[in-house]
């Protein structure tokens, strides 16, 4: 609906400030060591056949080893299940819990993927909030208040989309306690994980596994900066063996099985991929990112309407909160969007499509001068609307 309001008349290019796929600037091409892992794959010929329904041992075996680095115990390529993006590890989690009745607490505001995948199985939602003034933090007696005998899982993503916020160790045990405390599990969505440039660093929930269960949904879409290769993967981290013995494990693996397989060749080059990525391509992406949420962070504290109550410490995202008392004739978000299209030629994300009405999700993982560039057309949209002006 906002795409259609860009105006064809418009001379200059469209800004889209709305999602996180930052692959088309040349300053966030992925690494050379990616490209050639993936390259070697193809044409050793040898993964032209069809994977297995958990994905390849190699790739599974890697997975496991790659996000042990972390944690306090080591995975292993049981725990693995090898999907098409994170958004097929989605699927397979929810899937797999959704028993008739069962509720899951999301987040508000949270990733609408999410929403839009539990209606489609049925799959009944309810939500916490996060606290802007605690840093994004979950509200934590909320998912006391919300849960019953039903709730079966509380999804969390870390670092955050779409806040930008990162969770602290302290805070990650707490969602840790209660989830044990209510006999949930935790699904934590970290497909930004690494990508930090704030004070807090990144800790997997994975830590906190001996405490509660935890299904980790990742892939290498936002850290290597390729969404496109659709490489992702469900892991179980389940010290006391709980999820193995409620079938948990099973029912994944059943559910994987009977959907389609990332590429075989895909699957191939990711040992490559995990052992050998340069630390020069992970500190050059962070350092990018870190500069745009500093440019971005900066410049809406030169726009009145905008109020910005965190500054984003990991993901691409940021979350403003529009002062719609300052700006005339804009009823709403959804209506700011689509003027902003119209005029600016540019696309935000409305708050409203992540549970956050009147809230604006602005994607900073840009090119800097065209963040720049988008940046001056908001104010100028801004400035042209505020109330003052009449
Ligand atoms: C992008 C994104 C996903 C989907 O990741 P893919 O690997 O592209 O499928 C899942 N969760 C969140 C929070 C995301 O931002």
């Amino acid at each position: 609906m906002i795409m259609e309001n860009l105006n064809p008349h418009d001379e200059r290019p469209m800004l889209a400030l709305a999602h996180g796929d930052p692959s088309i600037f040349p300053c966030f091409r992925t690494c050379r060591n990616a490209e050639a892992a993936v390259v070697d794959a193809l044409s050793s010929g040898q993964f032209n056949s069809y994977g297995t329904a958990v994905g390849l041992l190699p790739a599974r075996k890697a997975v496991a080893e790659y996000l042990s680095r972390e944690l306090p115990y080591d995975l292993s390529a049981n725990d693995v299940v090898l999907t098409l993006g994170c958004t097929q590890a989605i699927d397979i989690a929810l899937t797999s819990l959704a028993s008739p009745g069962a509720n899951v607490l999301l987040p508000r505001p949270g990733y609408p993927y999410y929403e839009v995948f539990s209606a489609h199985i049925g799959l009944e939602t309810r939500h916490f909030d996060l606290v802007p003034k605690n840093g994004w933090e979950v509200d934590l007696d909320a998912i006391e208040a919300l849960a019953d005998a039903n709730t079966v899982a509380m999804v969390i993503v870390n670092p955050g989309n779409p806040c930008g916020n990162v969770f602290t160790y302290n805070h990650l045990q707490k969602v840790a306690e209660v989830a044990k405390k209510l006999g949930i599990l935790v699904i934590s969505d970290e497909v930004y994980g690494h990508l930090t440039f704030g004070s807090n660093p990144f800790v997997p929930m994975g830590v906190f596994g001996n405490i509660v269960p935890v299904i980790t949904v990742g892939s290498l879409s936002k850290r290597w900066i390729v969404p496109g290769w659709r490489l992702g993967w469900l892991v179980t981290n389940d010290t006391h063996g709980i999820l193995q013995k409620y079938g948990v494990m099973e029912s994944i693996k059943r559910i994987a099985s009977i959907s389609a397989d990332p590429a075989s060749f895909i699957q191939g080059a990711v040992p490559q991929i995990l052992e050998n990525t340069s630390k020069e391509f992970f500190s050059r992406v962070i350092n990018i990112l870190k500069n745009d949420a500093d440019i971005c962070y900066e410049k809406v504290q030169e726009i009145p309407c905008l109020i910005c109550p965190y500054k984003p410490e990991g993901s691409m995202f940021v979350m403003v909160k529009l002062d719609l008392s300052q700006l005339d004739g804009i009823i709403d978000d959804i209506d700011f969007c689509i003027k902003l299209a119209k005029e600016e030629k540019m696309i935000i994300l409305p708050g409203v499509t992540m549970g956050a009405k009147n809230w604006l999700r602005i994607t900073f993982a840009l090119e800097p001068t065209a963040l720049e560039d988008g940046l001056e057309r908001l104010k100028a949209f801004c400035q042209r609307h505020a109330t003052t002006n009449k």
